[in-house]
């Protein structure tokens, strides 16, 4: 082993608190993040190549999240595809897939399996869109041992972007690239933005493919998504507002380099300072005051947080999740009096620290390349108030009586996941009153004697 490999590995060790292995990861696979980002093209059916069982998993995954059918197509590699690669099974998947569902569009990423063989499959892609029987196919390269579901979403935006968008006169229009958030947030970053005026390729959007309503009958493909014609138009935005407070350089840079459409980078509106820097950005770029409504938002969760904000005074709190969510969510907490003293998530980024710095939290403690063991590790060292983090924070916090409020991906052990809003100033107003009372409950079932009236 040469002595680089060796510092890597040392390296690695030691962010796993000296364990070889991850045990309960904090992070998912690179193709799941893509999977997701294809649900928010109209007519798209995604398509996994590698193993069957990758895309099993990243169903089950889905679905226990956001509690949807979830159709996700394998090319299904057996050994003799592994020995003498996947190019039929290819080829097979997508006359399946044509046949089957009549989509408008493939979203196809590859798993860790298709990668580590080495299989071309842009290039067997290229051979097929000769084909005019079948759907055309879009395409990222998802290797999971390269990043995990956050680095898989935004590389498949981006390369959705390049696939789709093309130049030519500007429109009055942007683009709003949301990141990984809840088909709640993507129906309030929709109303914000109608509510401004501004048209806007707010992409990708699954609040209706992954939270629809109940139909008599099933839909293979279900309803909403950004059409492609849509996509073709995101070349000619006026500018791209990219949310996210990690992404380097983020999937708008696509659309900066090819088309010269301005970029501008900010981080989740999560809280009062962050939500004023994004909806002003918004505003800005309609030409538009923000109206009264967002206003008198804005006005209910100030008073909000002088009601509650003497119940969080000097409480601690660990952080869980996808690293744009920690860094936003951090911000706010600092906001609010919460002092965050854990910032954990399963991804490698190395811009956490200086992230979180720029929010105002930078005393909390950086676990980047964590798993719910060592996250766990951790704050039962530091025996924080609160974590605000996935269901998989739940052993920790039942283990350690540690009250958890369930923000991100996944919730698994609740229902309405999709339905959780975050952003904004209304998601900040909901997100403010549940930490506030489940901290209030759980001092009332501490308390010996209890209390009906605070
Ligand atoms: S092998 Fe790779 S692509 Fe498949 S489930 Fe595991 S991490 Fe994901």
């Amino acid at each position: 082993m040469t002595e680089c490999e060796l510092k890597a590995q040392s390296s690695k060790l030691k962010a796993r608190g000296g364990r070889p292995a991850a045990t309960n990861t904090c992070r998912v696979c690179a193709p799941l993040g893509a999977v997701l980002a294809f649900r928010g093209i109209r007519g798209c059916v995604p398509l996994v190549h590698g193993s069957q069982g990758c895309a099993t998993y990243i169903r089950r995954y889905l679905i226990s999240h956001f509690r949807e059918p979830m159709d996700v197509a394998s090319t299904s590699f057996t050994e003799s595809s592994t020995v003498f690669g996947g190019r039929s099974n290819l080829n097979e998947a997508m006359a399946n897939i044509a046949s089957q569902y009549r989509p408008e569009v493939v979203g196809v990423c590859t798993t860790c399996l298709a990668e580590t063989i080495g299989e071309d499959t842009q290039g067997m892609l290229r051979d097929l869109a000769r084909d005019a029987s079948l759907p055309r196919a879009l395409f990222v390269a998802t290797p999971s041992f390269k990043g995990c579901q956050h680095r898989g979403f935004h590389d498949a935006v981006g390369a959705i972007l390049a696939q789709t968008a093309a130049g030519g006169e500007r429109l009055r229009q942007i683009n709003l690239l949301a990141g990984p958030v809840s088909p709640a947030d993507l129906r309030h970053l929709r109303e914000v933005v109608d509510q401004l005026g501004i048209p806007t390729i707010l992409f990708p959007d699954y609040s209706e493919t992954l939270d629809g309503p109940s139909l008599a009958q099933y839909a293979p493909i279900p309803a909403g998504g950004v059409g492609l014609d849509q996509l073709a138009l995101a070349g000619r935005s006026a500018c791209t507002i990219q949310l996210g407070a990690v992404l380097e350089p983020g999937p708008g840079q696509v659309l900066a380099e090819r088309h010269g459409v301005p970029l501008h980078q900010l981080g989740l509106p999560i809280g009062v300072a962050a939500t004023d820097l994004v909806f002003n950005a918004l505003a800005e770029a309609a030409g538009a005051p923000l109206p009264e409504r967002l206003l008198a938002e804005r006005g209910r969760l100030v008073d909000a947080y002088v009601d509650g904000h003497k119940y969080l005074a000097g409480k601690r709190v660990a952080l869980v999740g996808d690293p744009d969510l920690v860094v936003a969510l951090a911000g706010f907490c600092a906001e609010i009096g919460l002092m965050p003293i854990l910032a954990a998530s399963g991804a490698i980024t190395g811009r956490l620290a200086e992230a979180l710095a720029a929010v105002g939290a930078g005393g909390a403690e950086v676990l980047e390349d964590g798993d719910h063991q060592h996250i766990g590790e951790r704050i039962e060292h530091l025996r924080p108030d609160l974590i605000l983090g996935p269901s998989k924070s739940y052993t920790t916090s039942r283990n350690l009586s540690i009250p958890l409020v369930r923000v991100g991906f996944p919730v698994h052990d609740r229902i309405g996941a999709g339905r959780i809003l975050h952003l904004g100033y209304r998601g900040t107003q909901r997100l403010f009153d549940e930490i506030v009372n489940t901290l209030l409950e759980h001092n009332q079932d501490e308390s010996e004697t209890g209390y009906a009236y605070l």
